[in-house]
């Protein structure tokens, strides 16, 4: 089951799209001066820019190309050492190494997001740079970061790919670090099948990750550039059907962010007052938090196993290609000189929180991250009172 925005694809999408049908461009460059061109990837990029609070935005295919995208506007490659959490996505962890570089996974802390004492501890004098990911929609403990980060000259990435919209501090996620990368596969938060964005305030970074996103070129060209291209670059590029769909989610994210805040809290209220012994939630680092999922913890793995099979459910540890510990790629790499970093078990904090921690949906239906039971955004109130009761029954008859 798909993310929050598939539940409200409607008349916005189907009109934007009908335009570039009609338009007959599909591709993002066609001639400006004609009227029917209509720029779908190009608007996007600029809404998309003043949603988030940032200068410069490349809307590209995926928030895996997002990523290597941007690793590459920093120049980063052979040799140099990236920061990214155990538990992710498995994209993070692929994108730096399709980029060249070396993954070096750090732990995680009770918000399920990156420790930033673990971090520190993991700086050497080849790490370029920092990803923190603001995982399952809580957003990382930036302020740590980036003095952690400024304090050894390091960039941050910030990994938004399943945080769309939220924010930490007054300032929405992906315009805090130097860059930002964005996906809208259909478990995000809004979606058009697949698409991704970068989001940054620094016009050299732009023009890098523009011309990594399309061979080489610069920033919206014209025509072939012959003799002007920067850098070696591939193609990543947004098409404008995905631009016009996008267009429609963009312009309802507030409206699904409200619905996603606002019916966790009437099912984490009502879980509360279930008075379960030692259950808690996880710890969220912002109230402008997106969590599309609800995450319960307990003192014990073993407490946490049996409230997952009564709620025919998984632990975190078991939610596939979220837990290094089950991307089998991942612990088979081996690096330039031979040597297989990764292993299992090699990060016992993440390892223990993942082992007593829950996953309840709220806004992603996805047993692939062990969110099996739950609601969704468009859940009445009714039927939310009727899952609590359901939980607080079944948890209740395992402890
Ligand atoms: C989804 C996701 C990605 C990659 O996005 P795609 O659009 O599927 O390439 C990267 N990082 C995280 C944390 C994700 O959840």
């Amino acid at each position: 089951m798909p993310g929050p925005g598939a539940f409200l694809f409607g008349e916005e999408e189907k009109k934007h799209v009908l335009e570039v049908l009609e338009s007959g461009y599909l591709s993002r460059y066609g001639k400006d001066e004609d009227k029917n061109f209509k720029q779908k990837v190009y608007t996007l990029e600029s809404e998309f820019a003043k949603k988030i609070g940032v200068q410069h935005c490349v809307a590209v295919n995926s928030g895996t190309s997002a990523l290597i995208a941007s690793l590459k506007a920093l120049d980063i490659g052979a040799g140099d050492e990236v920061l990214v959490p155990g538990y992710t996505f498995i994209a993070s962890i692929s994108s730096i190494i399709s980029a060249g570089a070396t993954p070096v996974l750090t732990e995680i802390d009770e918000s399920l997001t990156v420790d930033p004492d673990d971090l520190e501890n993991k700086i050497t004098g080849k790490t370029k740079v920092v990803m923190p990911v603001h995982m399952l929609g809580n957003p990382c403990d930036m302020d740590e970061i980036m003095k952690i980060a400024r304090k050894h000259n390091l960039f941050v990435i910030e990994d938004c790919c399943q945080a769309v919209g939220g924010g930490y501090k007054g300032e929405r996620l992906g315009s805090i670090g130097d860059m930002g990368g964005f996906s809208f596969n259909i478990y995000k938060v809004i979606n058009a099948g697949d698409g991704g964005m970068i989001t940054t305030n620094n016009r050299q970074l732009y023009e890098r990750a523009f011309a990594y996103h399309d061979q080489g070129h610069k920033p919206l060209r014209k025509g072939v550039e012959i003799g002007e291209r920067t850098i070696v670059g591939v193609n990543m590029r947004m098409n404008e059907l995905t631009g016009a769909f996008l267009l429609g989610q963009l312009s309802k994210l507030d409206t699904i962010l409200d619905l996603l805040r606002e019916k966790k809290k009437i099912f984490k209220e009502l879980l509360s007052s279930g008075d379960i012994k030692d259950m808690s939630f996880r710890k969220i680092n912002d109230p402008e938090e997106c969590a599309t999922l609800l995450t319960i913890q307990f003192p014990e793995a073993g407490i946490a196993e049996k409230v997952a099979k009564a709620l025919r459910t998984k632990t975190l540890s078991g939610s596939g290609w979220h837990v290094y510990n089950n991307m089998e790629q991942i612990l088979q790499w081996r690096d330039s000189s031979g040597k297989r970093p990764f292993s299992k078990n090699m990060l016992p904090k993440t390892d223990d929180i993942l082992s007593r921690s829950i996953n309840l949906s709220v806004g992603v239906v996805d047993p692939g991250i062990g969110a099996d039971f739950g609601i969704n955004i468009l859940t009445d109130n009714k039927e939310i009172e009727k899952k609590a009761e359901e939980f607080i029954r079944l948890v209740k008859g395992v402890l």
